[in-house]
């Protein structure tokens, strides 16, 4: 399982929103997320940084091209005096990148941020053309699950203040990572197996009621069996066999 976090900004040197005041970039603060973020997916998850001095369109395509199946790009926001919050984009008809928006904002509402929600990107007009109509290129040019979060507000001196406390940089990359795993668990069930005999017998076996692997949606198929889970898969079959054959 491979995941792209774009940390957009960064080409030609463009700092993106800038907090004057603090002398804080949001190119810079989303570098030092993104790194926090990849240190709690490794191992269980392989990480991508597409190259930033792309254009976004072609970050996303890059991300394809290294065959991640999900894409995150992280943003901070900029906005007129009293704009704060946190909010999550996804491309507009794509199913697989709303829930994970969904399964983000779940975690990301535990911070002491204010949730503006979740968004689909027919809804955004980059400042520059407000009668732009093609959504976000970095959504619209990955096939996969794919989000842009608009952490907090920059221009907002008290939201651009946690950027500068550690404790909240890390609560935040949890919450991104807890809000990966929980999508994964739920729409790729052993998403640490890869497709194959193993992968298609566990489907299978799960339809069936006779194996659960573990809540995260991992399944450790390295792992050796316990006499006592042997003691749980044999009951789980023998009632099985049972029921089957009172229908
Ligand atoms: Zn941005």
């Amino acid at each position: 399982m491979k995941i792209a976090i774009d940390a957009g900004h960064g080409r030609d040197g463009d700092p993106g929103a800038v907090n004057l005041e603090l002398l804080l970039s949001e190119a810079q603060a989303v570098s030092v997320l993104r790194e926090l973020i990849k240190e709690k997916l490794v191992p269980d998850f392989q990480v991508f940084f597409p190259d930033r001095e792309l254009l976004s369109s072609q970050r996303a395509r890059e991300a394809q091209e290294n065959e991640c199946q999900v894409l995150l790009s992280l943003h901070l926001n900029a906005g007129p005096q009293g704009a704060r919050g946190c909010e999550i984009w996804y491309r507009t008809g794509s199913e697989g990148g709303k829930e994970l928006a969904l399964s983000l904002q779940g975690f990301l509402s535990e911070l002491p941020l204010k949730m503006r929600g979740i968004k689909s990107d027919d809804q955004w007009f980059p400042p520059s053309d407000p009668g732009w109509k093609g959504g976000m290129g970095i959504l619209r040019e990955f096939p996969g699950p794919a989000v842009v979060i608009e952490l907090l507000f920059i221009s907002d001196p008290e939201e651009a203040r946690l950027l500068l406390n550690p404790k909240f940089l890390e609560n935040a990359s949890l919450a991104i990572v807890k809000g990966l795993r929980k999508f994964f668990s739920l729409n790729l069930p052993f998403w640490d197996v890869s497709s194959g005999e193993v992968k298609d017998a566990l489907v299978r076996l799960a339809k069936m009621g006779l194996i659960k692997g573990y809540p995260d949606g991992t399944f450790h198929p390295e792992k050796p069996l316990t006499r006592g889970e042997a003691a749980i898969l044999f009951m789980r079959l023998v009632n099985y066999i049972q029921e089957e054959g009172r229908r």
